[in-house]
């Protein structure tokens, strides 16, 4: 059996990330952060052992420490403004990638939901099989 292949772009396509192989995390956040990164009410994203990752193009790097004080680094496209993936220190050998990024069919399923008590009240993320974290 060959190792599934996904892609994700920026949105003017310059910019571009190869995952190969099931990601060890696909989480929704309703951080703060999170929010305001995507600009939406929450983020999801799919995390895959940086080996797995090829990116393509080029790439602007912006820090930020979380509310654990860890940093993360974000990598976006200095056209359109794109966050294409980041990730969090000291896990450097783990990716994180915007799961809107990805072409769709991507059939990625969601496992975690974390921050719920930051979740907007009209938010629902339905689903046995997700595990829930404040
Ligand atoms: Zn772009
Ligand atoms: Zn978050």
């Amino acid at each position: 059996m060959t190792d599934r292949i996904r892609r994700a772009a920026c949105r003017c396509g310059q910019l571009r990330i190869t995952c190969t192989g099931e990601p060890v995390r696909v989480s929704v956040c309703h951080c703060r952060n999170c929010k305001a990164r995507s600009g939406s009410a929450f983020a999801v994203q799919a995390r895959f052992p940086a080996e797995c990752v090829r990116t393509e193009g080029e790439a602007k790097m912006w820090q930020q420490a979380g509310d654990s004080g860890n940093v993360a680094d974000f990598f976006f496209c200095g056209e359109c403004g794109s966050t294409l993936w980041f990730r969090n220190r000291p896990q450097l050998d783990t990716c994180a990638v915007p799961l809107g990024n990805f072409e769709p069919g991507h059939g990625f399923d969601l496992q975690f939901s974390v921050y719920e008590e930051r979740q907007e009240p009209w938010v629902s993320i339905i689903g046995d099989a997700v595990e829930r974290y404040d």
